[in-house]
């Protein structure tokens, strides 16, 4: 086990050392090089990468993570999404995920993993802390607000994934609909629909496993999606996976809200997939007009009667803790160079956009770590 250690007189340590100058300062910050939030796939890589460039844990940097338990996002999902049915987890930097039964949940694989890798790296993650607000402090420093206190840092790695902002669309009538609404993050697993008529909403990879497994159970299901899903047949390759990544880093470059690189993979079409799509679970209807009391219904006068409206509409990014750095373009996103925030080369973002997938994660962290690395060996005065 690792023990905190006492930040708060390191901290005063340093204050005196580096004599800040005057302003905004919090004299009860606790002063670091680098604060990364979040220790999902992203945050873990990134802070390995730092502890490879000599940072040492506390000292250096911290890592805080509000989740209970290690796995970042893995630990909350449904237990029947077992480690044989995600497709594609790269190991973390340094440490192979080897030997896994395929039949376990990947909440467990996953957050076993993490908790071995952490120890094995010494990351010290700091759990559960959440980080409330990330704003401007005295002498160049970033105060990261968290419900541990206040650091006052040179830099900050923001790898808070998405889990945490699940998105509900909104249509009409909405409020009246009589049965149950629940979204992809509350899904409990196949079970508890057993006997329901069930509408599952949403074109991505989520919504495609929700109609698998509910529909031996259901009474009915119904799938419904914004655009034509898109299947895609055969291996996906690098050049595939490139050519996808190279979609959403256009737009974030752009400023505009990222869109998950699973949106722009297509859906693969596995055995069970192919299945589904000759049973029928995956004949997919268009986007619905309204929402009824008893169901949905079309401009059209089709109508589907349903107990459950489960939204899989995907997750947006978690960065309102960064809104008081006003890092956001009228677009609507954070614009970034390669991780870096272009408003802010303090702050980079990983596990954003082009690099939300366990392999973009890993290399996120590492190219923000090398150059914050830069930086701070340019203005060595405040670190020293
Ligand atoms: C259902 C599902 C299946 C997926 N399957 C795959 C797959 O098979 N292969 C793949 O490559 N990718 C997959 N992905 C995408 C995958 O989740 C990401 O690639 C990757 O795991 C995300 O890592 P992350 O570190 O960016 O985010 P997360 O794992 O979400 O970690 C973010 C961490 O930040 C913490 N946090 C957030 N906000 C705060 C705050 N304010 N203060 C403190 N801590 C905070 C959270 O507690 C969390 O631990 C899947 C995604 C979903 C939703």
């Amino acid at each position: 086990m690792y023990g905190k250690i006492s930040a708060p007189d390191r901290v005063s340590r340093n204050v005196n050392d580096i004599g800040v100058r005057d302003g905004a300062r919090d004299d009860t910050a606790r002063e670091v090089e680098t604060v990364v939030v979040g220790a999902g796939q992203a945050g873990l890589s990134a802070a390995y990468h730092l502890r490879r460039t000599g940072a040492v844990p506390e000292r250096d940097f911290v890592v805080l993570d509000h989740a209970p338990r290690p796995g970042g996002a893995w630990q909350f999902r449904w237990p029947s999404l077992t480690y044989g049915k995600v497709h594609g987890i790269h190991a973390l930097p340094g440490m192979e995920l080897t030997g896994a039964d395929p039949g376990r949940p990947s909440s467990e694989v996953i957050g076993a993993y993490f908790d071995d890798y952490e120890r094995a790296f010494g990351l010290r993650v700091h759990r559960p802390v959440d980080v409330r607000a990330v704003r401007e402090g005295a002498d160049g420093r970033l105060l990261v607000e968290s419900s541990e206190g206040t650091y006052a840092t040179r830099t900050l790695i923001n790898a808070t994934g998405t889990w945490d902002r699940p998105f509900w669309p909104r249509y009409p009538g909405q409020e009246t609909f009589r049965g149950r609404q629940l979204h992809t993050a509350q899904y409990p697993g196949p079970e508890e629909f057993a006997g329901q008529r069930v509408i599952v909403v949403g074109g991505g990879s989520s919504g495609v496993q929700h109609l698998l497994e509910i529909a031996p159970l259901a009474a009915a299901t119904t799938w419904v999606t914004r655009t034509e899903p898109v299947f895609r047949d055969g291996e996906f390759g690098q050049e595939q996976g490139r050519a996808a990544v190279a979609l959403v880093e256009e737009r974030v470059r752009r400023g505009l809200p990222p869109r998950s690189v699973v949106s722009v993979t297509g859906l693969a079409l596995t055995d069970a997939v192919c299945k589904g799509l000759d049973d029928g679970v995956l004949d997919r209807l268009p986007m619905f007009d309204r929402i009824t009391a008893d169901g949905v219904a079309w401009d059209d006068g089709r109508r589907v009667e349903a107990d459950v409206i489960l939204w899989a509409t995907g997750f947006r990014p978690v960065t309102d803790h960064l809104a008081p750095l006003r890092l956001r373009e009228p677009g609507g996103g954070i614009r970034l160079e390669g991780t870096r925030a272009v408003r802010d080369p303090r702050i980079h973002l990983v596990g954003y956009g082009p690099s939300a997938s366990t392999i973009g994660a890993n290399r996120a962290g590492r190219a923000a770590v090398r150059e914050i690395r830069r930086l701070l060996d340019r203005e060595p005065e405040l670190t020293s």
